[in-house]
């Protein structure tokens, strides 16, 4: 099994949707990448936390065999986000960020991470994004995410990074930004321009769309009757993705298709509860057996 580096956020979350509201609770683009990563790959996690991150989480991230060597603790508070969703639970409304410990934070990857295999460079400042790509020494696969924040607030930054970078994982509001093109097949034509050869688009409840070259995949979205907390759907996603790939080396168009599944197969599982509540209790076979829930959604024959 391959190594799969991330570094990105890990958060305290204040999260309010139609239907409840939670304070305070664990979230971050790192977070939720792992945790849904770990179900398929060796995880090694880069990121900063502050003396008020619950060791509840270290310990269950432990315990899903996700390396934490890469965890700077630093003395300060911990990087907050307060978000709320309306009806359209596709869309956060960011109502406050405040960076805390991230605004002094240099990642520092460990010598032994150095050789990871495949690397996600979770939504976080892309100059950090960067000066991660510059310590790993030859990564068989990168990919990013980013989000409406760094694309408003790091335009240079995040183009350089794109520039770098194999693959793009970014939701279909932040494609259309990014691109300024509201066509969502021009706009993943555009970003493509800018460097990478893989563009997923993430378009929560509708599924999500993969371009390759010439190629465009659909994945179904789940029709799912329990949605509560979109919060971390896309990280979810993308370390369902990047951890089946790092877990079969299988880069072919066809074996991306299956990676997109099992990505929107982690995220349905995410958003069932607030937090990363539903993914303390899943077990692979739920993961396996809703990867064929997917299969039967979207099956048809050609005539
Ligand atoms: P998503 O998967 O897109 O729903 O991402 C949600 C997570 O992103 C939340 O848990 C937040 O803590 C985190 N987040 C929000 N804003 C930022 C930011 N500017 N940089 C890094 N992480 C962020």
């Amino acid at each position: 099994m391959s190594n799969l580096l991330v570094v990105g956020s890990m958060a305290i979350d204040s999260v309010k949707t139609p239907f409840g509201e939670r304070e305070e609770a664990v979230g971050g683009s790192a977070t939720y990448f792992s945790i849904s990563a770990s179900f398929f790959a060796r995880i090694r996690l880069v990121a900063v936390i502050g003396r008020d991150f619950p060791e509840d989480t270290l310990n269950f991230l432990g315990e899903r065999g996700v390396d934490l060597a890469g965890i700077e603790r630093s003395h300060g508070e911990t990087f907050r986000w307060k978000g709320e969703y309306g009806f359209d639970l596709n869309t956060a409304r960011t109502l406050e960020t405040r960076l805390n410990v991230f605004q002094a934070f240099r990642p520092q990857v460990p010598p032994a991470y150095q050789e990871s295999e495949y690397l996600f460079l979770a939504n976080i400042d892309p100059e950090l994004q960067a000066s991660v790509l510059d310590q790993v020494k030859s990564p068989r696969f990168t990919a990013c995410d980013t989000m409406n924040f760094w694309i408003e607030g790091k335009r240079q930054e995040l183009l350089e990074t794109l520039r770098r970078v194999d693959a793009v994982v970014i939701n279909e509001a932040e494609a259309r930004e990014l691109a300024g093109e509201s066509n969502i097949v021009r706009a993943a034509r555009k970003v493509m321009a800018m460097g990478p050869k893989t563009v997923v688009i993430k378009r929560g409840e509708y599924g999500a769309l993969l371009f390759q070259n010439d190629t465009i995949f659909s994945a179904p979205g789940l029709p799912l009757e329990n949605i509560y907390d979109p919060t971390g759907a896309g990280d979810t996603f993308a370390g369902g993705l990047m951890g089946y790939l790092a877990s079969t080396g299988d880069l072919s168009h066809a074996g991306f298709r299956r990676a997109v599944i099992y990505g929107s197969v982690m995220a349905s599982f995410n958003v069932e509860s607030f937090s990363y509540d539903r993914m303390r209790s899943l077990t692979a076979a739920e993961v396996h057996s809703r990867y064929g829930q997917f299969s039967d959604l979207a099956h048809f024959e050609r005539l």
